[in-house]
C-alpha cells in the first residue's frame, strides 16, 4: 500500500532547493543593514546609525530606524536558524521528523514552509 505521508527523495530534494533559495534570499536581506557576526554561526549585526552630531531630529530619526531594524534582524535570524536547522536535519538523514512528537510531518506541510520543526498538531 502506498504511503502518502513519505517523503520521498523527489520531494526531499525540492525541499533542499527551495530551503537554499530561502537562505541565500535571508542572508541578501540581513546584509543589507546588518553585518554577520564571524564568532557566531547565525548571528547578524544591525549597524548601528552614524549619528550626526549636532542635529537632535535627524539623530532621533536614526535612533527610530535602528530600532526597527533589529526587530527586522532578530525575524530574520529567526527564520534563517529554521532554515539552516532544516538543511542540517536534512544532511543527518532526520528532515520531516516534529521536533516535539516524533511523528513525520505532512509533506503538504512541508511544501507549504519546508523549515517546519513541528507536525501540524503539536504546531
Ligand atoms: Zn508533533
Amino acid at each position: 500500500m502506498e504511503n502518502n505521508n513519505k517523503i520521498t527523495p523527489e520531494n526531499l530534494a525540492e525541499y533542499k532547493t527551495q530551503l537554499q533559495k530561502k537562505k541565500a534570499r535571508l542572508e541578501v536581506q540581513l546584509s543589507s543593514f546588518a553585518t554577520k557576526d564571524p564568532n557566531l554561526k547565525d548571528d547578524w549585526d544591525t549597524k548601528y546609525p552614524r549619528v550626526p552630531e549636532g542635529n537632535l531630529e535627524e539623530a532621533a530619526d536614526e535612533v527610530e530606524e535602528y530600532s526597527t531594524k533589529l526587530h527586522l534582524e532578530f525575524s530574520l535570524e529567526n527564520q534563517l536558524k529554521d532554515v539552516n536547522g532544516a538543511l542540517e536535519r536534512i544532511a543527518k538523514g532526520k528532515y520531516g521528523i516534529c521536533e516535539n512528537c516524533g511523528n513525520p510531518i505532512a509533506p503538504e506541510r512541508l511544501e507549504i514552509s519546508p523549515e517546519a520543526r513541528l507536525c501540524g498538531k503539536c504546531k
